[in-house]
């Protein structure tokens, strides 16, 4: 965004509001503490502000302030579209592009004529937008939702509320500040919210260490599933639905496993393959270490996308023939994978 725009922006916020603040499908860290972190903010200025979640997310993130708020399109849809059709601004959060906030809220989301801002870290975005802050070297939307409030000159309006959500998405986005696009700026980030009052220890372990007992059980079944094919450098794993099923599955106890998977040896690309009979596709989350863009592979085999060294991809076909072409289709990024 241009100074101009920003000006605009700060106008357009001057006055009182409706306001509708969406997250993708399928919420993470990043989206929920982006989309209640811009809430708290907004809430301060008397804006009439909701933040609607396509679904529900994991209950690890229950605990964000303002969780008892939060819409989900997909099982209050009357309320939701009545907001979205009163709204005069709609804030798309930690995604680029309508499909992501899955059907059919993305037809709504592209039907309704409020103006949109989108705040994003994802490649490729689409062009809907009014006002765009879309940036793919950031470490997270929630370090660019800080950004955001400090364009608006409003650092010092950063409570701890507001600051514990953007905690959780910059921690949860850069594996605890230790991918790539880390940098010192995430850590100034970082430092002045603890400064305005997160809680740093605490909100670690509220997301972190509240495995279940079937969790780690389910992470065990998971690693003895894993895979290495030492010549592309790749490693995967997967979880069928009689497995999930075994272990009790819930939302999110998933998260973070194919991490394990990156975690070896000489290892820079890393997949995990995740059965659902009701939505009857291989779910598959990608991880890459240096160069190799797994938002390009995905694109291109898995109708996916996301980031260059984090995406997620589909596949209509069962698993063992997902597996299979997956499997095939690593010959042809060998150049990339032998770095
Ligand atoms: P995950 O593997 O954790 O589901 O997703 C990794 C990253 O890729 C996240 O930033 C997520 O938002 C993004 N992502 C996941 N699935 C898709 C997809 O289908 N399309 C796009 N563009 N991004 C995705
Ligand atoms: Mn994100």
């Amino acid at each position: 965004m241009n100074t101009a725009e920003i000006s605009e922006v700060k106008a357009l916020l001057s006055k009182p509001k409706n306001i509708v603040i969406v997250p993708h499908r399928n919420p993470d860290g990043d989206a929920m503490g982006s989309t209640l972190g811009l809430y708290h903010y907004l809430k301060l200025y008397n804006h009439n502000v909701t933040v609607i979640a396509p679904n529900d997310y994991p209950d690890f993130l229950k605990w964000l302030p303002g969780d008892e708020t939060v819409l989900k399109f997909e099982t209050q849809q009357k309320d939701c579209n009545t907001l979205i059709e009163k709204a005069d601004l709609i804030f798309t959060l930690d995604f680029n592009a309508f499909h992501r906030a899955g059907q059919p809220m993305a037809e709504v989301l592209e039907a309704s004529s409020a103006t949109k801002l989108m705040i994003d870290h994802h490649q490729q975005p689409d062009d809907y937008a009014k006002y765009m802050y879309s940036d793919v070297k950031m470490s997270s939307t929630c370090e660019m939702v800080y950004n955001f409030i400090e364009m608006l000159s409003d650092v010092e309006k950063i409570n701890s509320t507001i600051a514990t959500c953007l905690y959780v998405g910059i921690m949860t986005d850069t594996g605890s500040f230790r991918f790539p696009a880390t940098t010192s700026r995430t850590h100034y980030v970082i430092g002045n919210l603890i400064e305005k009052g997160a809680n740093n220890s605490q909100i670690h372990n509220n997301i972190y260490d509240t495995n279940s007992y079937s969790r780690l059980q389910l992470l065990g079944r998971a690693m003895q599933n894993l895979k290495v094919i030492p010549e592309s450098r790749t490693a995967y794993m997967s979880l069928s639905q009689a497995e999930l099923d075994e272990f009790n599955f819930k939302k999110g106890d998933t998260e973070g496993f194919v991490n394990y998977a990156l975690s070896l040896n000489n290892i820079i690309f890393a997949a995990i393959f995740i059965e659902s009979k009701q939505d009857q596709i291989i779910k598959i989350s990608l991880r890459s270490k240096g160069e190799f863009s797994v938002n390009e592979f995905s694109r291109a085999h898995f109708h996916g996308g996301g980031h260059t060294n984090a995406a997620g991809g589909r596949s209509d076909d069962d698993m063992q023939t997902t597996i299979t072409n997956f499997i095939s289709i690593l010959p042809q990024y060998k150049q990339d994978l032998i770095q």
